[in-house]
């Protein structure tokens, strides 16, 4: 079944169609409404799934997609049309430009933790940039999955857009035949499978993966601000968040302050108890709930550590100055859980940054702007928030995505049109005159060829 889908998304990309802007348009459009009508269809799938709170669905989720659409049916004419660049003088006399071209047939591999964004939201850049795609959703999110199934299914024939659900299995059956682009959302290890397949035919990637987000707040810092908008990061999605901090570094004079304010931020948030909040979501997966668990083995925590395994809810929780070699300063935390560490002096934050390979996100809280500005510069990560967590993601005009072990390639916006485009350079020489230079017999002299790099 696999291979005639891709077979029929080969036969559809040859027609030319999708090079056709009104077409692409037409269709975003169409996505567009869908995704309107089922908009509460879709948070009640989230719901199912770990029950999400409606807010958190609708802020980061439906309308999140639905900017992305508006933005790229405003201007996808705009972003398909030729550029043209200065005209060499090798060519002379010519026109020249970059044509942006579709690549042909697009795998979208997308996780669980934010399972419509992380899906359709990159396929908006891949139509938008006139290809074809077929969709693997996660296994782990299925009623999301399901209506994601539903919706394209509705708006697309299956040679242009489809959704293959399934876990591993199929995952890999998609692997294996030859893609013109591969854009996956998920951990650093499954990304390093995707790129060895994808390697096999050659296969662009977008690899949009994980990491251990430091979040460091030094002593000048704004400090019931900084609890709170850490708190919020942290806490929004229950922890499943790739840019969520992952660990805080508290400057030893202001971490009792810090503390405190996280605490009661949690208490204003979601209530004294914190379960019974319809704002919290759930632990999506049992292996992750499990994994989070044993996070809290042995650990001294400020607050929280209660968890109820019925529903797979886990308490938001501190843990205090954990030992380097535990397992919550080992891999990602991908949950509620936030690592505290004090440190007297900023000569030691890099033994802690430095342990870990390129973050996702990185965020700095402090009003010493020369800190601010050489934390930001030192590090090597994907994006980052001076003064607040997350929220980097929210412009359309910064490109999300990793670096090193984080990633490869960012998206959103533009950004995504051009990472779905093959630039494709164009010279059209004019036919009045030829000189004759460049062909032998090479009589000219070879101190004039030398000043060639003058004409570039
Ligand atoms: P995952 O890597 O386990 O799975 C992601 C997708 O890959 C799923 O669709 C899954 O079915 C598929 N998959 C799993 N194993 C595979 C294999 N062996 N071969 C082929 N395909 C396979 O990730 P997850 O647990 O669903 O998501 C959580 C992770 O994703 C976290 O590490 C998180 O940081 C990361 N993430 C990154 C971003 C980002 O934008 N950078 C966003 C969200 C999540």
């Amino acid at each position: 079944m696999i291979k005639q889908l891709v077979a029929a998304q080969n036969d559809f990309f040859a027609t030319q169609n999708t090079k056709d802007v009104a077409f692409r348009k037409k269709y975003l459009k169409k996505l567009q409404q869908e995704i309107l009508d089922q908009e509460d269809a879709i948070c009640d799938a989230l719901y199912a799934d770990f029950k999400k709170p409606k807010f958190e669905s609708l802020a980061t989720e439906t309308q999140l997609v639905l900017a992305e659409l508006k933005h790229a049916i405003k201007n996808v004419k705009n972003w398909s049309e030729p550029n043209s660049v200065g005209a060499s003088l090798l060519n002379f006399p010519s026109k020249e430009w970059i044509q942006p071209e579709p690549y042909g047939k697009v795998l979208i591999v997308s996780p669980w933790n934010y399972p419509f964004m992380l899906t359709i939201s990159p396929l908006i850049g891949a139509l938008a940039a006139g290809n074809t795609a077929i969709l693997k959703p996660s296994e782990f999110s299925p009623n999301t999955s399901k209506i994601i199934s539903q919706i394209i299914r509705k708006v697309f024939p299956p040679e242009y857009v489809t959704v293959v659900e399934g876990g591993v299995e199929a995952s890999t059956e998609l692997l294996a035949e030859k893609w013109e682009y591969i854009f996956f959302t998920g951990s650093t290890r499954v990304g390093k499978i995707i790129y060895q397949k994808a390697a096999e035919h050659l296969t662009p990637v977008t690899l949009e993966l994980s990491g251990k987000n430091p979040c460091i707040v030094d002593k000048t810092a704004s400090i019931s601000l900084a609890a709170k908008r850490i708190a919020w990061g942290k806490l929004i999605n229950a922890g499943q968040t790739c840019i969520a901090p992952d660990y805080v570094l508290v400057h030893k004079s202001v971490k009792t302050a810090l503390v405190e304010g996280i605490q009661e931020c949690i208490s204003q948030f979601y209530g004294e108890n914190v379960e019974a909040s319809n704002d919290f979501a759930r632990i999506t997966t049992s292996k992750h709930y499990e994994e989070l668990k044993a996070m809290l083995k042995d650990q001294n925590l400020l607050f929280g550590g209660n968890y109820t395994d019925k529903d797979q809810y886990l308490e938001p929780t501190l843990v205090n100055e954990p030992k380097l070699d535990s397992t919550v300063m080992q891999g990602e935390v991908f949950g509620p859980i936030l690592p505290i560490i004090s440190y007297e002096d900023e000569n030691e934050l890099d033994g802690y940054i430095s342990r870990y390979p390129n973050s996702l996100a990185f965020y700095v809280f402090s009003n010493n702007k020369r800190f601010q500005k050489r934390m930001m510069t030192k590090y090597s990560f994907g994006g980052g928030t001076i003064n607040d967590t997350v929220v980097h993601i929210s412009n359309k005009e910064l490109p999300f995505g990793g670096v090193g072990q984080s990633g490869i390639g960012g998206y959103h916006g533009k950004h995504s049109f051009d990472l779905f485009s093959h630039q494709k350079s164009i010279v059209k020489r004019g036919t009045w005159i030829d000189i004759p230079l460049r062909y032998a017999p090479y009589n000219i002299s070879l101190k004039l060829i030398r000043k060639i790099k003058y004409l570039f």
